[in-house]
């Protein structure tokens, strides 16, 4: 082990949506930042459409939740977790959908933990955030490509609402529909090509990739530092801050937490899945639906539990490895020739993503010998949503004029929740400020704070509370960082 001393006034530790906001807000304002990220600093240059590279280089290795009893969620086996591992994280291959929580999700927050944030509080952190990345509403594809035009042909038919979203994608998005693999135009904004690379060249953030935090160093209740292995040089490296932000992500977090001797029962706790499923609907005309902005719309009629409980964005299909191992008909998961079939036709199918509200049943542990373990316990309530959502997906498919119908398992890019913010220490990992009620000067910045899983697609409010969380820093209000002076971001 070496030993350092260097210091800086904060260290983040993981550079996707919450990671990278911190980070490049606290630089920009000129305080001395180390970020730390366990993946390699890739930019659009390495970003081709290489499907099972991408799946090596840019994603985390593919992780499962497994069913946690034998009741009826048991019978839709296990979820697919799936996450970015690069600087940037999970912003770098997300299809950059950008929506607002709405009162009625933050109301499910306070009741979960007292937690008492309002759309009115957010607002103009969400604002800020929206300026930055330049959000707009995606309408370029919208009169132009078939798969879409089918699309809006079911939804008609059937008396739903598709809209087209709201996304972090410039005017330079050339449709290609390659976001999972890291965008080759940067039209795409990702934490890395906006608020990193922005502080990073400009010598205001000290940036390591391939940087392993191994444990936060934590001395009579403080956090003082981080412990990593740098990669390059197979060292362990130690290095002291005055506050330290943990933000890798809703899988990660409270492992690192737990490793650091951080002790609170709520940690790896009520993680929401916000599970999602495919539903794929063959046409006998090309429909080219891997060559579209995955998503560029969506349907949210029946997105309160009282309606239905879930979402469904549209048109999409995974690139060709991923469609077609995720094939399941009435029998299970496809194979044989069967599979052959349905992969031959791949042009035509044209895929809607359904997405269900969860209610946080999920959990992530460390077993006896320290690996990670990920389980999911999916209740009635929670099973009826995912069964409404593929039957309503299939009758707009149907309506469409689809002869064949198949979906995928169960997947998820949105885990939330392991280790939420409230007032109530006995339920919830850590403040209003987002703070350990435990441990001084040791953060949460990432999806882990979200009290319950949001019905919309959760970046946008990740990036908000990791601006709140850099403005609470920077102003010095609780005593971690000395008094910048600055006006405020936003407040
Ligand atoms: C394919 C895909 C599509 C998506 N589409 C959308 C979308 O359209 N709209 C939307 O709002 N959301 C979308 N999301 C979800 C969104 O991107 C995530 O919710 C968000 O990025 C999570 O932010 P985070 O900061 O919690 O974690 P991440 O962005 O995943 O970042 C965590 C980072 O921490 C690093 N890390 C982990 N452990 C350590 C450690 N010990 N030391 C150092 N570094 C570590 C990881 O490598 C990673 O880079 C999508 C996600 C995926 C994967
Ligand atoms: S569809 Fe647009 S945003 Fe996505 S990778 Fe292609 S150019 Fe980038």
């Amino acid at each position: 082990m070496s030993s350092s001393d260097e210091r800086f006034e904060v260290i983040v530790v993981g550079s996707g949506a919450g990671g990278g906001v911190v980070a490049g807000e606290l630089a920009e304002r000129g305080r001395s930042v180390l970020l730390l990220e366990a993946g390699g600093h890739y930019t659009a240059a390495d970003f081709t459409r290489w499907e099972s590279r991408a799946g090596h280089d840019f994603w985390w290795p593919i992780r499962f939740a497994f069913p946690a009893s034998d009741g009826p969620a048991a019978a839709l086996g296990p979820v697919t977790l799936i996450g970015g591992r690069c600087v940037g994280g999970s912003t770098v291959i997300n299809t950059k959908v950008a929506l607002r929580a709405s009162h009625r999700e933050l109301d499910k927050w306070h009741a979960a933990t007292g937690v008492g944030l309002t759309r009115e509080d957010l607002d103009p952190y969400y604002e800020r955030v929206e300026r930055y990345l330049g959000v707009r509403e995606r309408t370029d594809d919208w009169d132009l490509k078939p798969c879409v035009q089918t699309a809006k042909r079911g939804f008609a038919a059937v008396g739903a609402n598709l809209e087209p979203t709201r996304a972090y994608t410039d005017h330079n998005c050339m449709q290609c529909g390659s976001c999972l693999q890291g965008c080759p135009t940067n039209a795409g904004k990702s934490t890395l090509n906006t608020y990193i690379h922005r502080n990073w060249l400009g010598g205001h953030l000290t940036l390591r990739p391939n940087s392993l935090v191994r444990r936060v160093m934590i001395e009579n209740g403080e956090a003082t530092g981080v412990e990593y292995l740098d990669a390059a040089t197979g060292e362990t490296r130690l290095v002291h801050a005055d506050a330290v932000v943990v933000a890798c992500g809703s899988l990660s977090t409270p492992q690192l937490l737990m490793r650091s001797g951080v002790e609170n029962p709520n940690i790896g706790k009520h993680l929401g899945l916000h599970p999602a499923q495919f539903v794929f609907g063959l046409f006998d005309e090309p429909q080219d639906a891997h060559m579209v902005a995955p998503i560029s719309s969506h349907c949210f009629d029946f997105a309160a539990d009282e309606d239905g409980g879930f979402a469904v964005e549209a048109v999409t299909v995974q690139d060709p490895i991923g469609f077609t191992v995720s094939l399941c008909d009435e029998n299970g998961p496809m194979w044989g020739e069967p599979l052959v079939a349905a992969a031959r036709k791949y042009r035509r199918w044209v895929g809607l993503l359904n997405m269900a509200n969860d209610d946080n049943h999920a959990g992530v542990e460390l077993d006896e010998t320290g690996r990670e373990r990920f389980s999911c316990d999916f209740q009635p309530a929670e099973l009826d949503r995912i069964n409404a959502a593929r039957a309503f997906s299939t009758r707009v498919l149907e309506a469409a004029g689809a002869s064949q119908i198949l979906w995928s398992g169960l997947a998820t890019t949105h885990m939330q929740g392991s280790c939420r913010m409230g007032a109530d220490p006995s339920r919830s990992v850590v403040d209003r400020d987002c703070q350990s009620h435990e441990v001084a000067r040791l953060y949460v910045g990432d999806s882990s704070l979200h009290a319950r899983t949001l019905s919309v697609n959760p970046s946008l409010t990740i990036m908000a509370l990791a601006t709140r969380l850099a403005e609470h820093l920077d102003s010095g209000a609780g005593g971690q960082l000395r008094a910048s002076g600055r006006e405020q971001l936003v407040a």
